[in-house]
């Protein structure tokens, strides 16, 4: 028997009293996640930075502004979807998160992950594409191509605070959410022969093979995309089957 998730909340309570790494003492608030707590969509950032470390929130700053315009290309909201980070707190003057910080940050987002229980799980950038793929390959060769590990449909991209001033990487982040609202069925594509709707047909055609059908104005249908991408199933599911993953019985994080 699954033992039992981790109310959100709770989550929340245990991060903000953590002090297990020297982040937890120069953060001024924890950024813990936000968003739709039955998302269908789990998304992934690194680490929060100034402006999220002020307002306690993930993606409010540059890279948070560019994400909503990100998620309007796979006709997503932030409503409907959940963010969180790798790192629960600020690293100083936004370096890299450090291996250590990252090992006792873990077990907070397994468990969001567990208690969300997405069907996908967007993960944006290196930090958070490695954390729940358990790899070491780059986001360059990584983005937008659909994973699987364990339950979760793992769609990794480019970090939207990397695309920002990078050009090429800013097409194809932009062509990845696209092919995300695709694979969701949630990208609209209007005009039976706009522009749009025959890239949306075309992003269905890479994406699906077998897809089921794009209407003329209407949302291209998710088919089969587990048979045709490249699945892995070889990693540890990070809410499931990580020996890592879980909780005590106490239901404090670990
Ligand atoms: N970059 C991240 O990875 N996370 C945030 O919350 C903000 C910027």
């Amino acid at each position: 028997m699954s033992k039992p998730s981790i109310p959100l909340e709770e989550i929340a309570a245990q991060v903000a009293a953590c002090h297990y790494c020297p982040l937890g003492d120069t953060r001024t608030n924890p950024v813990v996640g936000v968003g739709n707590p039955h998302a269908r969509v789990l998304f992934i950032g690194e680490a929060p930075g100034k402006n999220e470390d002020l307002q306690g929130e993930p993606f409010v700053g540059a890279a948070g502004k560019y994400l909503n315009e990100l998620l309007a290309l796979a006709g997503l909201t932030r409503e409907e979807i959940y963010i969180a980070n790798v790192l629960k707190c600020r690293p100083p003057s936004n370096r890299n998160p450090q291996p250590e910080e990252i090992e006792q940050c873990a077990p907070f987002l397994r468990e969001q992950t567990r208690t969300i229980n997405p069907e996908y799980i967007v993960t944006m950038g290196n930090f958070a594409t490695h954390f729940i793929l358990k790899t070491e390959i780059g986001i360059t060769r990584l983005h937008g191509v659909l994973k699987q590990t364990g339950k979760f449909k793992v769609f990794p991209v480019y970090h939207p605070a990397a695309a920002i001033y990078d050009r090429s990487k800013r097409t194809a982040l932009e062509e990845d959410f696209k092919h995300l609202g695709v694979l969701l069925g949630t990208r609209r594509v209007e005009g039976a022969r706009g522009v749009d709707d025959a890239r949306g047909v075309e992003d269905a055609r890479k994406g699906e093979g077998a897809l089921a059908g794009a209407t003329a104005c209407g949302a291209v249908r998710d088919a089969a995309c587990a048979a045709v991408h490249d699945v892995v199933r070889d990693a540890a599911c990070a809410a499931e089957a990580s020996p890592s993953v879980g909780s005590q019985a106490d239901g404090k994080v670990q």
